[in-house]
């Protein structure tokens, strides 16, 4: 198989076509490499290639290899794209730059504590559960639009865009454009969505950001 750096030259590539058959500027769709399972060795050679953007789904597998890295690499964004539990807040808030996993009233109360409290502003997306699985966290779609607007009105958090995981069975199209469709009601800019298996789709639905790990890092 061809290395993690070669991957992530083609995805790049990838993207940039997508882009440009989406009629979207160049450049217009963040990637957001998602390292989850990978050690510090194998993502620093990605590093060394150009990408500074990554995407965690636990506080704390991202807290044993990040700082490291961030020292290293201080423009490094890192996001978290993985469930937040309340009494990881005050870990997030200190690592992440982007907290894409918003989805509930507490968790948007204590980050708002954090934030204040150690003076450090990571953005903030809402996720949205668009296919309401039971299973899968995120806001239901039709709760999406108040609960943006209660983020900043009551806890005072300015939220910049929104996420979803479309169900792994079904068409993502259709989730693609709800997402897109609910950003423009509740006002928010940032759109990410779209993973390994259907990046390009998204870009054509307007994502601003995709999060692709295996079709750079292999399978997990
Ligand atoms: C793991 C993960 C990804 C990346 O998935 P791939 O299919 O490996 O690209 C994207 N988003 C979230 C929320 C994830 O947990």
């Amino acid at each position: 198989m061809a290395s993690a750096v070669e991957q992530f030259f083609t995805v790049k590539a990838k993207i940039a076509t997508a882009e440009r058959e989406a009629g979207r500027k160049a450049g217009a769709v963040t990637l957001v490499v998602v390292s989850k399972t990978f050690s510090a060795a194998d993502i620093r050679p990605v590093i060394e290639a150009g990408q500074r953007v990554f995407g965690e789904n636990r506080v704390q597998e991202a807290q044993a290899k990040w700082p490291v890295l961030k020292e290293d690499f201080p423009d490094i964004e890192l996001h978290l794209i993985g469930p937040l539990q309340s009494n990881k807040a005050k870990e997030a808030v200190a690592l992440f730059d982007v907290i894409e996993t918003v989805d509930r009233e507490k968790i948007a109360a204590e980050l708002a504590k954090e934030i204040a409290r150690q003076g450090r502003s990571p953005k903030v997306y809402v996720q949205v559960n668009t296919g309401s699985e039971p299973q899968k966290a995120g806001i239901e779609p039709r709760e999406a639009v108040a609960f943006v607007a209660r983020c900043r009105s009551v806890h005072g958090l300015a939220i910049e865009g929104l996420m979803c995981i479309p169900p792994a069975d079904e068409n993502p199209g259709p989730h693609f454009a709800l997402l897109e469709k609910l950003s423009t009601k509740a006002g928010v800019e940032k759109l990410s969505m779209g993973m390994s298996g259907d990046y390009e789709t998204a870009i054509a639905f307007g994502a601003t950001s995709v999060r692709v790990g295996s079709a750079i890092f292999g399978s997990r």
